[in-house]
């Protein structure tokens, strides 16, 4: 039976997690949950799966809420979810909380050596340059559950000889906006941005999926987690979302992952640690399959130089992209930026600064604070 922390329990992935460990009880059990504010929510997890811990990122809750009956003690400070994480009969680390927030929690388990299971693109791209170091010196196993990565995953054969990989192919749905020109892009709206075609997912994500940063951010995660250049990694566009990515391989063979668009099949996947795991899924109907393939919509352009930019330079390039693309995301929601001026923040907070080197947790956390501070001057020069 594997113990399992799982972070972000109340977002969409945690949602999906517990489908995945409710179908398979006597294999995994619950040891802890961790989240961000969203007691009722908690509340139904824990009275479902009664984990030993539970940890509130929050620190303003409702000490009233009836949680708090059944777990008096609920972790909140950074002290106590490391001490958490470190417990030695922890087996698993799911990191899904959303954005940068969640660097701390994968950080934590990597130090620790655990198996993590990464949702958290963001912690990889701003932080790869220390994560993936350490990770080798503790030992400690990054499983991904980014359906690409996970797809990539699968796709490798175990005894990864990268010499054999001629290249690596992430498929994008290319979201909602996949048709539009980059002039159009200037009359969407957030609801329109928040209706992706294929996939249900958490709100930033969904926006990302919009931009088409959230391929950015894809393409530095795989460039980190299977160490390959940048120049071997293509993007294309995959409206139907079957084809999750694909691996070339230098003697003309690719292999594909394929399933219908559902979190459920990379987590299980990357929860079967020994064998694989069955869960309930709608299998792919074969005879009525359309697959079609596509570039990268015209006018996106920029933006994945800028992420080609962070691959070959690394540093302190990929938490100022993170962060750029997190403040303006945040101010598009809030309807204080337009949809393009999604692109403007972000490349002109990146052009801001040099790449420098980053040699501890705390300088990403210094160029993360900066690249804020030059994200939020860009959106007030916009108005
Ligand atoms: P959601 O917004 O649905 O959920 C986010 C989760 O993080 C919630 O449980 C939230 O808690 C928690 N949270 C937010 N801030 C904090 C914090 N400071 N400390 C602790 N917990 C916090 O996001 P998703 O589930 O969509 O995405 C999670 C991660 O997985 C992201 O990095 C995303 O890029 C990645 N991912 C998601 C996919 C998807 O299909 N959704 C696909 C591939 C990757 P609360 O709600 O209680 O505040
Ligand atoms: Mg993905």
């Amino acid at each position: 039976m594997k113990k399992i922390v799982l972070l972000g329990a109340t977002g969409s992935i945690g949602d999906s997690c517990l489908n995945v460990i409710r179908q398979n009880k006597k294999h995994f059990h619950l040891f802890a949950i961790g989240l961000g504010a969203n007691l009722d929510k908690a509340q139904k997890i824990a009275k479902e799966f009664n984990p030993e811990h539970i940890f509130v990122a929050e620190s303003n809750i409702d000490k009233s809420h009836d949680l708090l009956q059944s777990y008096p003690n609920i972790l909140n400070t950074e002290d106590e979810l490391q001490e958490l994480i470190q417990d030695p009969c922890v087996d698993i680390v799911i990191s899904a909380i959303s954005g940068f927030a969640g660097l701390k929690a994968s950080y934590f388990a990597i130090d620790a050596g655990k198996t993590i299971l990464i949702a958290n693109k963001e912690s990889i791209v701003a932080a790869g340059d220390i994560l993936m170091p350490l990770a080798k010196i503790k030992n400690s196993e990054i499983i991904p559950v980014d359906s690409e990565h996970n797809a990539i995953h699968q796709c490798l054969p175990l005894q990864r000889n990268l010499n054999e990989i001629s290249k690596i192919i992430i498929t994008a749905s290319g979201g909602p906006f996949r048709k539009k020109t980059f002039k159009d892009l200037s009359s969407v709206t957030l609801e329109d941005a928040l209706n992706h075609p294929t996939w249900n997912m958490g709100t930033k994500i969904t926006i990302d999926s919009a931009t088409l940063v959230n391929k950015c951010l894809e393409l530095i995660e795989a460039h980190y987690l299977f160490q390959i250049p940048e120049s071997q990694i293509e993007i294309v566009v995959h409206p139907q979302s079957i084809i999750h990515s694909m691996v070339t391989f230098i003697d003309g063979s690719s292999i594909a992952q394929m399933s219908n668009p559902n979190m459920e099949v990379p987590i299980a996947n990357a929860l079967s640690l020994d064998e694989r795991l069955s869960i309930d899924f709608e299998g792919i109907n074969f005879s009525e399959l359309n697959l079609s393939f596509e570039s990268i919509p015209d006018g996106r352009e920029i933006i994945f130089e800028m992420a080609r930019e962070v691959c070959k330079k690394k540093g302190s390039l990929g938490v100022i992209f993170n962060a750029s693309n997190e403040i303006a995301v945040e101010a598009f929601i809030n309807k204080k930026i337009n949809f393009i001026d999604i692109y403007k923040v972000i490349q002109r907070t990146f052009e801001h600064f040099q790449c420098s080197k980053v040699s501890t947790l705390e300088d990403i956390f210094e160029y993360d604070k900066q690249a804020r501070i030059q994200a939020e001057k860009v959106i007030k020069s916009l108005h």
